[in-house]
């Protein structure tokens, strides 16, 4: 079964699941891209920039959720 990536819905969530996350989106289930796998464990990164960094304006630095697929370490970003 194919799945793809959509913008509508309510945004990206990760539902815990025992160790590994589901990541969810629009509703629906969403399998790792290379391997169709659906279980990754997740992590929050910041953004950061050097430019950013310099002017003392690290708040305005964005986070990043990290979706890594338990199978093949596949990577799935999202910028929350
Ligand atoms: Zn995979």
């Amino acid at each position: 079964m194919k799945q793809t990536l959509s913008s509508e819905g309510s945004g990206v969530e990760a539902r815990p699941a025992g160790p590994s996350v589901a990541l969810q989106f629009g509703g629906k289930r969403v399998a790792c891209p290379i391997c169709g796998e659906t279980d990754f464990a997740a992590r929050k990164v910041m953004l950061n920039t050097r430019k950013l960094t310099f002017f003392n304006l690290d708040f305005l630095n964005k986070t990043a959720t990290i979706y890594r697929c338990l199978r093949c370490s596949h990577l799935l970003w999202f910028e929350d």
